[in-house]
């Protein structure tokens, strides 16, 4: 466990083991999928704000920091995952 990365997802989403599965699913889709937001191979998404369309849209790094928070969910939280 680190403590420093379950306190900024305290800060961030607060407190609660299914918030850090929810974590870690984002996790799970990006190294699988390639896009955090896809349960299956990214056919792409509108940006709304760009009025762009993209593959792997799913920014896994966005907010800044989100990637580390995830994986580290993904680590200790993800085990349903795993499979
Ligand atoms: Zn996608």
């Amino acid at each position: 466990m680190s403590k420093r990365l379950e306190n900024k997802i305290t800060r961030w989403y607060g407190k609660g083991t299914p918030t850090r599965v929810w974590l870690a699913k984002h996790w799970h889709r990006y190294i699988t999928y390639g896009c955090s937001m896809c349960w299956h191979e990214c056919k792409g998404h509108q940006n709304s704000v760009r009025s762009t369309y993209s593959k792997g849209y799913g920014d896994i790094n966005s907010p800044k920091g989100f990637a580390e928070i995830a994986e580290y969910a993904y680590d200790n939280y993800g085990e349903s995952f795993k499979s």
